[in-house]
């Protein structure tokens, strides 16, 4: 078989054929053109034509790799007037409408790139990394087009820092099934209001459970939007913020204190978490401490 004709048929081509393969460079080119007399389709509507009026300038389509060399497919689009649309392109059947590279290659570089890195994907595609970025951003459009909604039962919200914290990111997840169902900056009241505005009352009327970190706007805007949902915090959320008031108290305390008594009170992190009945004698416990806070502030 030669190489036009296995490139052809790769490219599932019915109207068009490729008419010469040249090397170029570090690529290998393949022309392509119309084969006489096939109807063209708009792409507007994707319907078939009947008549040409003139041709675009060539454009040239960034291929999967052939063997070790990247592959370019090469086109002079033609203009058809389509009845529907009107004066419009021809739909190249390689790629979609705007696009640089080949669909089968958007598709090799999304599928890669839930794997790897977006610079690892573009190296190893030979490609520039905004490129990568807008083929993963297309593919993502579109995977999300094409999705059924199914009925959100547990909703997670979480933030995200991005930036060393200086910005934030609220994501929402079906629980149920493990996957994101919407995105948005900040972590405001606003941002998850936009959420619940884009999913109605009437979608929002099937969740039951949301699990959240315990921030204000978020557990305010779920007590409004969600007055039948069971608010869940999880675990690690639920632990920082414990920390957070053993630390607080243990803070107070250390102020109460007078440099004598202050030796008692260092490290003793976890003491203060501890159960008082699980102490140790040998150990001050914290309601000697307490005591003694007691003692000093009744002066
Ligand atoms: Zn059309």
């Amino acid at each position: 078989m030669l190489v036009a004709t296995c490139i052809r048929k790769g490219l599932r081509l019915k109207a068009h054929r490729v008419v010469v393969v040249r090397e170029e460079e570090d690529v290998i080119v393949a022309e392509i053109e119309r084969i006489k007399q096939r109807r063209l389709r708009c792409s507007g509507c994707g319907g078939e034509v009947k008549h040409t009026a003139g041709r675009r300038p060539l454009r040239r389509w960034r291929d999967l790799r052939l063997r070790d060399r990247p592959l370019v497919l090469a086109s002079q689009p033609y203009r058809v007037r389509c009845p529907r649309c009107g004066g419009r392109v021809e739909r190249v059947p390689w790629a979609a409408r705007w696009a640089r590279v080949t669909t089968a290659l958007a598709r090799a570089v999304a599928l890669l790139a839930r794997k790897l890195s977006w610079a690892e994907v573009a190296a190893h595609f030979g490609l520039d990394w905004k490129t990568v970025a807008a083929i993963v951003r297309e593919a993502a459009v579109a995977g999300l087009k094409l999705r059924r909604w199914r009925p959100l039962h547990v909703l997670g919200i979480d933030e995200v820092s991005r930036a060393k914290g200086q910005r934030y990111l609220t994501l929402v997840y079906d629980l149920e099934r493990g996957c994101l169902v919407g995105a948005g900056d900040g972590r405001t009241r606003e941002t998850i209001d936009a959420f619940f505005r884009w999913l109605g009352p009437r979608r929002a009327r099937a969740i039951r459970v949301v699990c959240c970190d315990m921030w204000d706007p978020y557990v305010d805007a779920v007590r409004t939007h969600l007055p039948q949902a069971t608010l869940v915090f999880d675990r690690f959320h639920l632990g920082q913020h414990l920390n957070r008031a053993v630390d607080t108290v243990r803070r107070w305390a250390w102020r109460q204190l007078t440099g004598a008594e202050r030796p008692v009170v260092k490290r003793t992190r976890w003491l203060w978490l501890k159960n008082p009945w699980n102490l140790k004698p040998k150990v001050v416990s914290p309601d000697v401490v307490k005591k003694g806070i007691a003692r000093e502030t009744s002066r």
